[in-house]
């Protein structure tokens, strides 16, 4: 007998799941090379050699009693003062080792500084389009999510919609940008907006409100395009950062929780967050890779492999007659589905053995999310499969 709430976890996993297990045996039935697998956020480019080296000298020149034994619950102090450094000199911010704490991942932090905010009931604030798994999130610690609607223009918050909902029982607003699942950045004018709603909110109702800033996907940012530091904005900011995406090791597990000085409650919020990443399990973050992050921290892929993928993807399915905004960042694509109901979509792209995930997967129905971290061989494979569906609509 498990619970009731894990009853509907397993329930809404096993979609995703089923997912997964149609890509296999699509694969199994027409080759592996037919089929077009557009679904999983796995990244395809592999991790910069500079991590590779990190791992190898930490294993070969450091002492292995330390590198594989327990320290603080919130990281090794020499890691965090080299991402803190590193972070100042990036973002000009006055970061030090005791604003960080180094997590498993950034799904690992999310739950710490979720656990560590949430009182039952609490809300948190989220903007469609968005990851999915912070319902999960937010559920663990009884919170409630509240959904702004998706601005489907451009995919920037509706910032009206985001004043009327914000209400004396929000504690925390998550924004994620570059954006999983349509690549958009959110721009400077719309951060200092959101800055806006929030500082007045707290005036209003006397209370403290917590901007989380989900963040894997920061440094995959193309044509230049600068990916506001959101600390500089809005005090109550704390960062959630991972490697997963911009080393390439989400099997790995490691990332880091930046929270500065000036959130309210400082102290409270840094001595719940070491406790939190206790008890959720997790004790610390991987001892060897925090070691090797401090080795390469200013370390990234070659985003040139996704941009040239993007550019590709955005190109051809545009001329096809397909519709979205070109993605400024992350490794995703998202487009219009070629009729209202995006799961019945899919389900004709599988016929052309297209893999594609639905929009209301991420609460936004009408579109399809394209994960581009592939070979871009088969994406070009793939071009005529994404034509004979198009084709399907036109008669
Ligand atoms: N947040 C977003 C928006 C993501 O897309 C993902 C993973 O794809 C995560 C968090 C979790 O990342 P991690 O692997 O670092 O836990």
């Amino acid at each position: 007998m498990i619970s009731r709430k894990m009853e509907g976890l397993v329930k809404h996993s096993s979609v995703i799941r089923a997912m997964f297990e149609e890509g296999k045996k699509l694969a199994a039935e027409y080759g592996q090379e037919n089929v077009y697998d557009f679904s999983l956020g796995n990244p395809s480019v592999e991790p910069p050699k500079e991590a590779r080296e990190a791992m190898l000298s930490v294993l070969t020149e450091e002492n292995p009693v330390m590198v594989h034994g327990y320290m603080n619950n919130s990281g090794y102090e020499d890691v965090r003062a080299a991402v803190a450094q590193s972070l100042n000199k990036r973002f000009d911010t006055a970061f030090s080792k005791k604003n960080i704490l180094m997590t498993v991942g950034a799904a690992g932090g999310l739950n710490v500084i979720l656990k560590t905010l949430l009182n039952p009931g609490d809300e948190v604030i989220v903007f469609a389009p968005y990851f999915g798994e912070y319902n999960n999130y937010v559920s663990n610690f009884d919170g409630k999510i509240v959904v702004i609607s998706p601005n489907t223009v451009d995919f920037q918050p509706k910032l009206r919609e985001f004043a009327e909902k914000i209400s004396e029982k929000t504690k925390a607003v998550i924004v994620n940008t570059p954006n999983n699942p349509t690549g958009v950045i959110y721009s400077e004018r719309t951060i200092m907006a959101m800055s806006e709603i929030m500082y007045k909110a707290m005036d209003a109702f006397d209370t403290s409100i917590y901007l989380i800033s989900d963040e894997p996907y920061r440094e995959l940012a193309y044509d230049g395009v600068e990916v506001p530091y959101l600390t500089k904005y809005y005090e109550n900011t704390i960062v959630g950062y991972s490697y997963s995406k911009s080393l390439s090791l989400p099997g790995e597990r490691i990332g880091y929780l930046v929270m500065p000085d000036e959130l309210d409650d400082f102290e409270d919020i840094v001595a719940g967050a070491n406790v939190a990443n206790r008890i959720l399990g997790f004790v610390n973050a991987p001892s060897l890779l925090q070691r090797a992050i401090a080795k390469c921290v200013d370390a990234t892929v070659d985003v040139e492999i996704y941009n040239r993928n993007r550019e590709l993807l955005y190109h051809e399915l545009t001329e096809i007659g397909y519709e979205m905004v070109k993605p400024e960042g992350a490794f995703y694509l998202f487009v219009k589905a070629l009729e209202e109901d995006d799961k019945a979509f899919c389900q004709r792209a599988k016929k052309y053995n297209l893999l594609l995930v639905p929009g209301s997967s991420f609460a936004c129905p009408g579109y399809v999310r394209l994960a581009y971290c592939v070979d871009y061989d088969m994406i070009v494979r793939s071009l005529p499969a994404f034509k004979k569906l198009a084709a399907e609509y036109k008669n």
